[in-house]
């Protein structure tokens, strides 16, 4: 299959129209959102959906979040409680899913692995926006990688996993988050974080009164343990390259961590460090890179990062462990799944 990249800011108009009878004709197209670049088919369509599945190796469980246009639509693909029309208003468009009950015969049981729960999201992308107002149809996306790999956050990361696989690509630059959506779940009286994301804790407790942390987010689950959110199960955005996070109580423990793991590995294997600014006075003669000062910057390039070490053929990774509060929270989620919850502390 021949792919058709379509770059958006100089091919918009016909990169669209394009897209959107692709998506109308059951294909799938890879679409930029704020989080990370989405595998997009019409969400009411199954066979469409299925080619998800099948494009990506996803596991059969795993639902997909249905993506949507307007506030409004929420309602009539599922019951929205207050809690999730409050969330809805302060968030939306933004990185936020929703995990709500489903109405009856509006969602295929494929998008939902037939739950009867669905997982809804309004994009603040507009390009997103765009494709789905353009083919009229709610698009059901899951993050457009081959699943266990890392997310994209570049189209040239689709096209590394799908070029020729998929008819079409739009091409929308960087993502600005960097990291998929937080997924919430409202259908109780309490709202339960169970992916965080860049909407973090502090903001939904701030509009929700109160708020749950998943254990599963930075925890692995044991055996027999059930995941309330499917996706949970799953070692994910993992790159070739053997990746270990460094811990401490302080910097300096943490720097003793990436220090020890540095001598391991480096004996026989080509090892990359990646370091917060103020961590590079530890590492002068290491092989060490600065993925910048915050957790967000931290967000916005660690997929990439993960995907160049592969490209430079690193055998091996050290991370920083981050503060797991805020986007700190989310990093963290992501950086030990993609480590198979490896973690060395430096003051032990
Ligand atoms: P991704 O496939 O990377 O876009 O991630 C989608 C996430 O949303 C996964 O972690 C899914 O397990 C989660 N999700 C989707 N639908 C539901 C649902 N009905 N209940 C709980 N989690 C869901
Ligand atoms: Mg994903």
């Amino acid at each position: 299959m021949q792919t058709c990249i379509y770059d958006l800011k100089t091919q918009y108009e016909k990169g669209m129209d394009e897209a959107a009878r692709a998506i109308q004709e059951g294909e799938l197209v890879a679409m930029p959102t704020e989080t990370v670049y989405g595998l997009a088919a019409d969400a009411q369509n199954a066979c469409a959906v299925e080619q998800i599945f099948l494009a990506k190796g996803r596991p059969q469980d795993n639902p997909l979040i249905v993506h949507i246009d307007r506030i409004e639509e929420l309602d009539k693909i599922a019951f929205a409680n207050k809690l999730a029309e409050k969330l809805a208003k302060a968030f939306w468009p933004g990185p936020l899913t929703l995990v709500v009950k489903k109405r009856p015969g509006m969602i295929p049981d494929v998008v939902t692995c037939g739950m009867d729960t669905v997982a809804v999201r309004l994009p603040k992308s507009a390009y997103a926006r765009e494709l789905i107002a353009r083919s009229g149809r709610y698009i059901a996306a899951p993050s457009a990688n081959i699943s266990g790999r890392p997310s994209p956050t570049r189209a040239s990361h689709v096209m590394e996993d799908f070029l020729g696989k998929i008819p079409i690509i739009l091409d929308g630059g960087e993502c600005e988050v960097g990291l998929e959506s937080t997924v919430v779940a409202v259908y109780g009286d309490k709202p339960v974080i169970l992916r965080p994301g860049g909407i973090t804790e502090d903001m939904i407790k701030e509009v929700a009164g109160e708020v749950e942390i998943s254990p599963a987010v930075l925890g692995g689950l044991k055996e027999g343990q059930r995941a309330a959110s499917p996706g949970m199960k799953y070692k994910h955005y993992s790159p070739k390259a053997e990746i270990v996070i460094a811990d401490g109580s302080t910097r300096r423990a943490i720097a003793n961590a990436t220090g020890i793991l540095y001598d391991k590995y480096s004996k026989n294997s080509k090892v990359l460090i990646l370091c917060s600014a103020d961590m590079a006075e530890f590492y002068d003669s290491m092989n060490y890179k600065v993925v910048g000062k915050t957790p967000e910057d931290f967000a916005h390039v660690l997929f990439d990062e993960l995907r160049r070490a592969d490209e430079e053929k690193y055998d091996a990774v050290i991370l920083e462990a981050v503060k797991p509060v805020g986007m700190g929270l989310a990093v963290m989620n992501r950086a030990l799944r993609s480590a198979g919850f490896k973690v060395v502390k430096g003051d032990e």
